[in-house]
């Protein structure tokens, strides 16, 4: 089947199972084609809330998959590829989360969404890269245990200083690739483009951009600035929805593939689809606890 009648495919069992396909900004341009949505992960978490579909087949990796099933508990959460993971996710297991705990007791524990559900059912609060400092401001406890990303537990550190924030030790290696000589040479070859940096770079690379957004972000500032060059610092699949939503303006990438994003393919898609694969289950207590860790976030974000 060719990929044109792979998305007729997908589009009828869409309509005949009452189904509907979240999408991370990160995906390939062929899944966009058959999303009903793409977005950043706090935007696909609110999406996955208030869908009425029965079926949500989610394209992005496992965390996410994970957080709609936990905001979604009735429905069918489906991920194309089951091995679709996330290294940094990886880089923190609840044990060792308890074991800082111990070691820093009055502080709060801020996880960002790229964690475990066992991670954000220890934590207090969840968060994402677009509302992370927003989240860290409005919580009371003046001590917090940021994990798993140090770069973005730093970034909000920065942003704000009468707070002490542990950053935990783990990072995204599509971002920690992301290096200070490939932006230097990128501003010789485009010396007019603004930065936009993902706050997972290094501070090397966020101290010299011009602007430090998730990727949300990154497309209200690009659709918003009179600017017409941009050079975005963060996983390359970002480059399809600036180019898809905004017009006369040139994007270049700093970043490179995250091999989980693009395990998931259009064959997966419909395969998914047809046998109702791969489903995401959550172990009911874990799923409370990450639950409450996720809507503190949706409710201190509104
Ligand atoms: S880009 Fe980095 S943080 Fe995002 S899924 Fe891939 S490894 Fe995880």
């Amino acid at each position: 089947m060719n990929s044109e009648a792979m998305k007729s495919r997908i589009e009828e069992l869409k309509r005949e199972k009452n189904a509907i396909i979240l999408a991370h900004n990160y995906q390939l341009a062929e899944i966009y084609d058959v999303a009903d949505f793409v977005g950043d992960s706090f935007e696909l978490a609110m999406q996955a809330k208030k869908t009425t579909a029965e079926i949500i087949v989610f394209c992005g990796v496992h965390f996410m998959a994970e957080s709609a099933k936990i905001l979604n508990p009735e429905k069918k959460v489906l991920i194309p590829d089951a091995s679709a993971g996330c290294f940094l996710a990886d880089m923190i297991s609840v044990e060792s989360l308890r074991e800082r705990k111990k070691e820093f007791p009055e502080a709060a524990v801020v996880a960002y969404v790229n964690s475990s559900a066992e991670v954000k059912a220890e934590s207090d609060v969840c968060c994402t890269s677009a509302n992370a400092v927003e989240i860290c401001r409005k919580i009371s406890e003046q001590q917090i245990i940021f994990v798993p990303d140090k770069n973005l537990g730093e970034w909000v550190g920065e942003n704000l200083p009468k707070k002490k924030i542990i950053p935990w030790e783990g990072n995204c290696y599509v971002h920690a690739k992301i290096l200070e000589q490939n932006l230097k040479t990128a501003r010789e070859l485009y010396p007019t483009a603004i930065i936009l940096a993902h706050p997972e770079c290094e501070k090397i690379i966020r101290d010299a951009a011009d602007e430090v957004l998730g990727t949300g972000g990154m497309l209200r500032f690009a659709k918003n600035s009179d600017a017409k060059e941009f050079l975005i610092a963060t996983e390359s699949g970002m480059l399809e929805k600036l180019n898809r939503e905004t017009e006369e303006k040139k994007f270049w990438s700093l970043g490179g593939e995250c091999l989980n994003m693009k395990k998931i393919t259009l064959p997966k898609v419909l395969s998914s689809l047809e046998n109702d694969e791969f489903e995401v289950e959550v172990v009911k207590e874990v799923a409370e606890g990450a639950r409450r860790s996720l809507e503190r976030m949706v409710d201190l974000s509104s």
